[in-house]
């Protein structure tokens, strides 16, 4: 069996021990004599691995008592829906800091439902940097501050908290959670879809602070409404059973790793070995602010693009993999989530510099 080192922006590379132990269980759970996937929600073997999941991500993420966990469906961009749907508690705009793709989609959306103003925008520097909150034009009446915590195209990561005051402030952490610590208690609201650092595509966690919840506009779909869900352990309909158990695999993989903090250090010096290279050469750029770089996907360029198709085949047979930037940017992609091992960037950079020598 040959393993590649998969750089996708998800899904994404899943740490091995985990598929490893999902394919062991694979057709008896425990002594069960079922596969996770055949099980009942109700039944007291997936209450058991649904209640450890969210224990284990508590104690993870250190999430506050006066908030719910809940295990949704649809994607981060169904929330891009839900979120005006339940936060608007009555008012009729929210702030949103645009800096990326993902931003401008989460405000096109949010236009169904209330009147977004885009409190900072990065778009006329080409999303290459997060506006400092000095440059925001926050709006005292808004129901809400939204912002999107690492943009997964752009590559653009906020790496401090804004300060929103009493309006609560809302994060899409689809591809950092998990990543680091994040002080959940600065925020009203975090989401994120599971298909980068968490599990496979189809689950969306959703951490919202309780005053938060029960406020759901009247045409609120029933399954969209987070007090139903809350009040249901997210189970008012048949949650995403195997993805939940996946997810669980991957918090017991962290905890035992010595959780997000240990998690941070190792993301830092992988970022740091593929920054500095790109930082030290001609050859390669890097589009985005330096203070702003993400440590999870990692945009970057080629001295010119004649060279891309060869340098992605000659990655491709290296088995380094999804290398190709997002089809609206162009240019190169790494993603080197949590589960990415030091190994993969050691080899992406070894090709790196091939290359270069090749092609300089
Ligand atoms: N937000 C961000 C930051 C993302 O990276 C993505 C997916 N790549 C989404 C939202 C949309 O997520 P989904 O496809 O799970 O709805």
């Amino acid at each position: 069996m040959a393993r590649v080192f998969n750089f996708s922006a998800g899904p994404a590379v899943l740490p091995e021990p985990v598929l490893a132990q999902a394919a062991q269980e694979m057709l008896d759970w425990h002594g069960s004599g079922m596969s996770v996937m055949e099980m009942s929600h109700r039944g007291k073997e997936f209450i058991e691995i649904h209640a450890t999941a969210e224990a284990d991500l508590r104690e993870l993420l250190a999430i506050p008592k006066n908030y719910k966990v809940l295990f949704l469906q649809g994607g981060a961009a169904a929330q891009f829906a839900m979120i005006p749907m339940n936060l608007l508690r009555g008012k009729s705009g929210a702030d949103y800091v645009s800096t990326g793709q993902w931003s401008k989609k989460a405000i096109s959306e949010a236009k169904k439902y209330c009147k977004p103003n885009v409190a900072a925008s990065s778009e006329g520097d080409n999303f290459s940097r997060v506006p400092a909150q000095s440059e925001w034009k926050l709006d005292p009446d808004a129901a809400y501050v939204h912002i999107t915590t690492n943009e997964t195209i752009g590559g653009v990561e906020f790496h401090w908290t804004p300060d929103t005051g009493q309006v609560p402030l809302v994060a899409d952490a689809s591809s950092h959670i998990m990543s680091r610590p994040m002080d959940v208690g600065r925020y009203g609201l975090i989401y994120a879809g599971a298909q980068k650092n968490i599990g496979p595509a189809g689950l969306t966690i959703v951490v919202v602070r309780d005053d938060l919840v029960g406020h759901a506009s009247d045409a609120t779909p029933t399954v969209f409404d987070f007090k139903i869900q809350a009040e249901n352990d997210s189970m008012y309909n048949t949650p995403p059973t195997y993805g939940i158990y996946i997810a669980g695999l991957v918090f017991q993989w962290l905890k035992a790793l010595g959780g997000l903090s240990k998690m941070e250090e190792i993301n830092v010096q992988k970022a740091k070995l593929l920054y500095d290279y790109l930082d030290a050469t001609e050859f390669y750029g890097s589009p985005v602010a330096v203070q702003d770089r993400s440590r999870m996907n990692v945009p970057f360029t080629l001295k010119s693009d004649k060279l891309d198709k060869a340098f992605l085949e000659a990655a491709e047979a290296r088995g380094l993999t999804q290398l190709k930037g997002h089809r609206s940017v162009g240019g190169m992609r790494a993603s080197i989530y949590n589960a990415m091992p030091m190994a993969g960037v050691q080899a992406l950079v070894a090709f790196m510099r091939e290359f270069e020598r090749e092609h300089g």
